[in-house]
C-alpha cells in the first residue's frame, strides 16, 4: 500500500480536487490511504475566527461566513449538495459561541477550532470521489488510532499509535479507500490535538510507518524540493533525489514543502518518501531515500525569518566548567528547542524559533550574563551530504557574502553534519540566499563541485 497525502492547494479549489481525485484514482493499484489538509488558507481563518470570538460576544463573526462561503463554492463547484459540512459547522458556532462567553481561548481549543478544516475537506474530497464513482470514505484520523500526548499546538504521538493506527485501519472493510484528516489526533481522554502548522505531511508519515506502505507520496503546489525556495529564487530547480538526513535538516530550517517532523517515521521503517506535484502529475518529483549520491556537494539552500538570536556574554564562563550545562539547563525548563549554538570563549550564541516566548530564560540567563536578544536576523542553511567531505563550501560562503557587503555573524556546522547554517540580518536575507543559490547552483557550480571532487 501507500500513503497519498494532498497539501492545502490540492484541496483548495473545486478544480484542485478534480485532480487530486484523478491522482487518486491512478494511485488506486497501489492500494492508497490517502491523507487531506484543510482547504489553502482555512486553517488560518479558522485561527483567526476563535481569536475573533475571545474579543466579541456574537454567537459567529464574518470569518465564519467566509469560511462557509469558501466551502459552499468547492461544493457547488463539485457538483455536491451545500450543506454537506452543516454539521461541522454547526458544531464549529457552538465552539466559537463557547470561546466567546467564557471569554478564554487555550491551545487546547485552538486545536479543537483548527481541527475542522481537515473534518470538512476530508468529507468534501471523498464525497466528490464517491460521486464519482470511487469507493472513497472519510475518516477522522482520532476514530483511526492518531494517538497522541496532549502538547496542544504541537502535539507528539505515542508509543502505542503506530499499533493502534494499524489496528484500526485494519478493521477498515476491504475496497474503501481511506480519505483521512491531517493535522489532528487525540489524547488518551479523547481531548482533540494539533501537530503543530503544516503537520499533515507529518500524519502522512506516521500512518505511512504504522501501515508499513511500500511509499509516502507528499503532493503538492511544486515539482518536488527545490533547490532553494522558489519565492526566493524564482529559478530554482527541482531536486531530483535526497537523503533522509538531507531532508530533515532543509524542513528543521525552514523549507516549508515539508512539515519538520516528516522524515522521522519515514527514517525509522525506511520508507521513501516522494514529494510530487499536484498540477503536474507526469513530473518525476522528488525522491527521499537513505542515500543520495550527487555531484554537488550542496543540494538545497533554505532560511528561516521567524528566529531570536540570543547573546549569551559571561567572563565567568573562561576557564570554567559546567557553564554550558546551566545554559542548556535553562532552555530545557522551558521546554524550548535550540536550533543554532556557536560558542566563543565568553559569548553562547543559540538560535530559537520565534513561536516561542524566550522572555522567562531571558531573565533566569540574566541572573549570570549579559543577555542580547536579536530579532531582526535570520538564517540560512546550506544543505547537502557532500558538505562533509568538501573543502571551500565555507569559504565560498564567507566570499559571495562579504563581496556584497553581508556580514555574517554567526556560523555553525559540527563534525559531520550535512547542514552549514549562518545568521544574517533579515533585510538581507532574500538577496544573501539568491547570491548563494547563484554560486552553489548558477553557472558556476560545476567549479564549486570540481573543486571538492
Ligand atoms: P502544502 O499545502 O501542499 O502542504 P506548503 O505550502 O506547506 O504546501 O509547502 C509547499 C511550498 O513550500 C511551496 O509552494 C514553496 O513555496 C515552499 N518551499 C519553501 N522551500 C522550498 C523548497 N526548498 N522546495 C520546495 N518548496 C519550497
Ligand atoms: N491545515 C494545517 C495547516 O495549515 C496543516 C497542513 O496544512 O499541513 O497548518
Ligand atoms: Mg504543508
Amino acid at each position: 500500500m501507500i500513503v497519498m497525502k494532498f497539501g492545502g492547494t490540492s484541496v483548495g479549489s473545486a478544480d484542485s480536487i478534480r485532480r487530486t481525485v484523478r491522482i487518486v484514482k491512478a494511485g488506486l493499484p497501489r492500494k492508497p490511504l490517502v491523507v487531506v489538509s484543510a482547504l489553502s488558507g482555512v486553517t488560518d481563518m479558522l485561527l483567526a475566527a476563535a481569536e475573533d470570538a475571545l474579543k466579541r460576544s456574537l454567537p459567529a463573526g464574518d470569518l465564519v461566513k467566509k469560511i462557509r462561503d469558501r466551502h459552499t463554492a468547492v461544493l457547488l463547484g463539485l457538483g455536491l449538495g451545500p450543506g454537506l459540512v452543516d454539521a461541522e459547522f454547526a458544531e464549529l458556532e457552538h465552539v466559537l459561541f463557547g470561546v466567546s462567553l467564557v471569554r478564554e481561548l487555550t491551545l487546547r481549543t485552538s486545536d479543537y477550532v483548527a481541527s475542522f478544516g481537515e473534518r470538512m475537506s476530508s468529507t468534501i474530497v471523498a464525497a466528490f470521489a464517491k460521486a464519482s464513482g470511487l469507493n472513497l470514505q472519510a475518516f477522522n484520523a482520532c476514530e483511526l488510532g492518531m494517538l497522541t500526548n496532549a502538547a496542544f499546538g504541537s502535539a507528539e504521538i505515542l508509543p502505542e499509535t503506530y499499533a493502534s493506527i494499524a489496528g484500526a485501519v485494519g478493521r477498515i472493510p476491504g475496497g474503501v479507500v481511506p480519505v483521512v484528516t491531517g493535522f489532528i489526533g487525540k489524547t488518551a481522554e479523547g481531548e482533540v490535538t494539533t501537530l503543530g502548522r503544516g503537520g499533515s505531511d507529518y500524519t502522512a508519515s506516521i500512518f505511512g510507518a504504522a501501515l508499513g506502505a511500500e511509499e509516502i507520496q507528499i503532493w503538492t503546489d511544486v515539482d518536488g524540493v527545490m533547490t532553494a525556495d522558489p519565492r526566493i529564487v524564482p529559478d530554482a530547480r527541482t531536486v531530483a533525489v535526497v537523503s533522509f538526513e538531507e531532508a530533515s535538516e532543509l524542513a528543521y530550517f525552514g523549507a516549508k514543502v515539508l512539515h519538520p517532523k516528516t522524515i522521522i517515521p519515514a527514517m525509522e521503517k525506511e520508507i521513501p518518501v516522494r514529494v510530487l506535484n499536484t498540477f503536474n502529475p507526469a513530473g518525476k518529483g522528488t525522491l527521499i531515500v537513505r542515500k543520495a549520491v550527487k555531484s554537488n556537494p550542496v543540494t538545497a539552500i533554505t532560511s528561516k525569518k521567524d528566529i531570536f538570536v540570543i547573546n549569551i556574554h559571561s567572563a565567568r564562563m573562561l576557564m570554567v566548567y559546567g557553564f554550558l550545562n546551566n545554559v542548556f539547563r535553562i532552555f530545557n525548563d522551558f521546554k524550548v528547542p535550540v536550533d543554532m549554538v556557536a560558542t566563543s570563549e565568553v559569548n553562547v550564541t543559540v538560535t530559537v524559533d520565534k513561536q516561542f516566548d524566550v522572555s522567562g530564560i531571558v531573565a533566569r540567563l540574566g541572573e549570570f550574563s549579559e543577555v542580547d536578544v536579536l530579532s531582526d536576523r535570520a538564517s540560512i542553511s546550506i544543505v547537502g551530504e557532500g558538505i562533509r567531505s568538501t573543502a571551500g563550501v565555507g569559504g565560498r560562503i564567507f566570499s559571495i557574502l562579504g563581496s556584497r557587503g553581508i556580514n555574517v555573524e554567526m556560523t555553525s556546522q559540527s563534525y559531520g553534519d550535512v547542514n552549514e547554517s549562518i545568521i544574517v540580518m533579515a533585510g538581507r536575507l532574500n538577496e544573501a540566499v539568491q547570491a548563494l543559490h547563484a554560486v552553489f547552483f548558477g553557472d558556476d557550480a560545476g567549479k564549486v563541485a570540481a573543486a571538492g571532487a
